[in-house]
């Protein structure tokens, strides 16, 4: 209630009797005292607590499942007696679940987690219901083919054929036996988790890569790199058999559904096909191979210069220590003697200002206006050029390791939608949160942030963009929603390109008490520690994601050919250094057997190729012409940011650059490092 009285005070009068008005008639209603339960603007984030968790969830579910039985019932193919009421029970439990959710992550505790534990299974089930819906299946299909289907927009054209191909994928439209040897799959090694099993994990890898960066006794390198790639691959603990499994259920999943293997279920909801993957990883790989041959050379001469005995013998488990020793000596730059250059209300200045001048629009506090849960975190509207709120966002920056959960990450509260609007008249606005574990701010001193933080609010803030700046009113494919996989992490990393650039730097690293800029060396080691050794970590990824796709493409399970001859025969192309014999990492990659990742590893380096792509189109435009930045940023606040997922991720990256994507950008940095420019490093 509190937080209904500031939101009137701080808005206009003629908002506030528009509001006191809308306040009155929805109390005159009900007003239920679970606030899981309420009608909202902004969630009530400062009163929900572990002991609403259950009757709210409970309450909710038994709602919706009314609401799904009365849509099954008056079901037509139409956008109003099909699309809308499904939306609202999507959004609502989206919603609803995304509060409780976020709370886990910000606020947690050990009451919360046994709640959302105990009702986890029935949201679970009723999620299954939904997707399995056969009157709203046939009721999709029935619209695709009806005359109808010519007025529907692009976006709500791709809502439907997102809804059926889902559908078709979660086996809706098998024959009944069909369907279940589909379920039985389903339940069985093809979902395999680290928590649910079978799959084995042994080594942690913090510890692993410690020991292969710093430890100056080799022989014990040496151990640890051969337990490491023999990890789960023999005796009790064997990851062999299971992978076979694994390979063959997902190949028989496919052909269920009429596909020739599971790379290609797997990519039917992605930008990429296989060819265009596989096609992409080869020039990459080409054209990192000899900067790769090149970093070898210049390990090789430095421990040589070091005095080091296996320098003419390097092998695996030198790499890493000898590229670790080359990098402290030519690009270590003291994170901690940083921090002073970056605190954080100066970063977020810059970052808004940014906004500003690339999209045109206008970040203010709006601290008070919602309720929040825990007194540091602020609130921000975003207004476009005519002073009009567009979105909100939350910003949660500091750490609190009793009861928030490390990393960053950026999510939805809310999303833009037309269907949902508040005032029956204007699209409900998208709201954001974007979560960070900086160090908090001590007595005046600010919170000061590594350089690798500072980039890391970047690439939070450009997934916060694509979600509120969206201009897509269908709420089932507005900011972030429905937008392909391997194309999502294009904003994101869009913005970490900014914080490499001089004047948008050199604008936010001021010493926080001198006020002095960052020392121009500093910036070159930033900028060239960025390329160090970027051919090496490039094949390593290229060995990951062609292994992942050939596994999921010609590799026959119980063939003449086993898993490790596939990864052989890809590590010839992908590693200077030929595999030990022994070599086994496919029994610890489990994110592609026991994570998202199956046929979808290549994912990293797509996203990587456009969002370098978007950014050359600024260095092309120039980055020293104002207008011609503005005039590329608006294009890009236009289609990337404005579209979501209602237009297919090519067609929105063609009317961005005005052409296809290139990976030119992203190659010419490894390029530029191979063509015979060896690091010195004379002492
Ligand atoms: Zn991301």
């Amino acid at each position: 209630m509190v937080s209904t009285t500031r939101i009137a005070l701080s808005r206009s009068a003629r908002n506030h009797r528009h509001r006191y008005a809308r306040h009155r008639s929805l109390s005159r209603k009900s007003f239920p005292s679970n606030p899981l339960l309420r009608d909202f603007e902004f969630p009530p984030f400062d009163v929900v607590e572990a002991k609403h968790v259950r009757p709210g969830i409970l309450a909710l579910l038994k709602k919706l499942e009314g609401d799904l039985e009365e849509l099954e019932r008056t079901v037509e193919p139409s956008w109003p007696k099909l699309v809308e009421p499904l939306e609202k029970i999507v959004d609502r439990l989206t919603v609803v679940w995304g509060m409780i959710n976020h709370l886990k992550g910000v606020k947690d505790s050990a009451d919360l987690g046994a709640a959302i534990k105990e009702v986890q299974e029935e949201k679970v089930k009723f999620q299954l219901r939904l997707r399995q819906s056969k009157p709203v299946y046939n009721a999709f299909k029935a619209l695709q083919e009806s005359p109808d289907w010519n007025v529907l927009s692009d976006a709500q054209k791709r809502i439907v054929e997102n809804q059926i191909k889902e559908a078709v994928l979660n086996g809706i439209a098998l024959e009944d036996g069909k369907r279940e040897e589909f379920n039985k799959i389903e339940q069985g090694h093809a979902n395999a988790t680290p928590d649910n099993g079978p799959w084995v994990i042994t080594l942690d890898a913090p510890s692993f890569m410690a020991v292969m960066k710093h430890a100056r006794n080799r022989a014990l390198r040496e151990e640890i790199y051969r337990a490491d790639v023999t990890q789960a691959s023999s005796g009790d603990i064997d990851n062999t058999l299971i992978i076979d499994q694994i390979l063959k259920l997902r190949l028989e999943k496919a052909k269920l559904l009429g596909y020739n293997n599971y790379a290609e279920v797997s990519m039917a909801m992605k930008m990429a096909t296989i060819d265009e993957a596989e096609e992409l990883l080869e020039k990459l790989r080409s054209a990192s191979w000899d900067a790769a041959v090149q970093d070898m050379e210049d390990i090789k001469h430095f421990a040589k210069s070091q005095g080091a005995a296996e320098s003419d013998d390097l092998s695996h488990w030198d790499i890493n220590f000898w590229s670790e020793r080359l990098r402290e000596l030519k690009y270590d730059i003291n994170e901690e003697e940083l921090r002073p250059y970056f605190s954080l209300p100066k970063v977020m200045e810059g970052l808004f200002n940014l906004a500003r001048t690339l999209f045109g629009i206008e970040i203010e506090a709006a601290d008070g206006l919602a309720p929040v849960w825990n007194s540091d975190v602020r609130f921000y509207c975003v207004k476009d050029s005519s002073g009009k709120p567009i979105a909100y966002f939350y910003f949660d920056p500091y750490s609190r390791p009793s009861e928030k959960r490390g990393g960053a990450w950026m999510d939805e509260v809310v999303g833009r939608s037309r269907v949902l609007s508040r005032d029956g008249a204007s699209a409900r606005l998208p709201v954001a949160h974007m979560v960070c574990n900086f160090t908090p701010p001590v007595g005046t001193k600010p919170s000061l942030m590594t350089f690798q933080e500072v980039e890391t609010v970047f690439h939070e803030f450009g997934h916060a963009l694509q979600h509120m700046l969206t201009k897509q009113d269908e709420g089932l494919v507005a900011g972030i929603r429905g937008i392909e996989w391997d194309a999502v992490e294009l904003p994101s990393q869009f913005m970490e390109n900014w914080c490499y650039h001089k004047d948008t730097l050199m604008g936010i690293a001021k010493h926080y008490e001198t006020g002095e800029n960052l020392p121009e060396d500093v910036y070159k080691k930033l900028l060239a520690a960025r390329t160090f050794r970027a051919g090496s970590l490039s094949l390593r990824q290229i060995r990951y994601a062609s292994v992942d796709l050939q596994l999921h493409t010609k590799y026959v399970p119980g063939g003449p050919e086993s898993v490790y001859d596939v990864d052989r025969r890809v590590s010839e192309r992908t590693q200077v250094i030929p595999p030990l014999p022994e070599d086994r990492f496919l029994c610890s990659f489990s994110y592609i057997f026991a994570g998202e990742y199956a046929a979808g590893y290549y994912s990293y380096k797509w996203a990587e190729v456009l969002s370098a792509d978007a950014f050359s189109a600024f260095d092309d435009a120039g980055l020293d012409d104002s207008k011609a930045v503005q005039e590329t940023g608006q294009r890009f606040r236009e289609t990337i940011l404005a579209l979501g997922g209602g237009k297919a991720p090519l067609q929105v990256f063609i009317e961005f650059r005005r052409r296809k994507p290139l990976p030119d950008a992203l190659l010419s940095r490894l390029v530029s490092r191979a063509r015979g420019n060896p690091i010195s490093f004379e002492v």
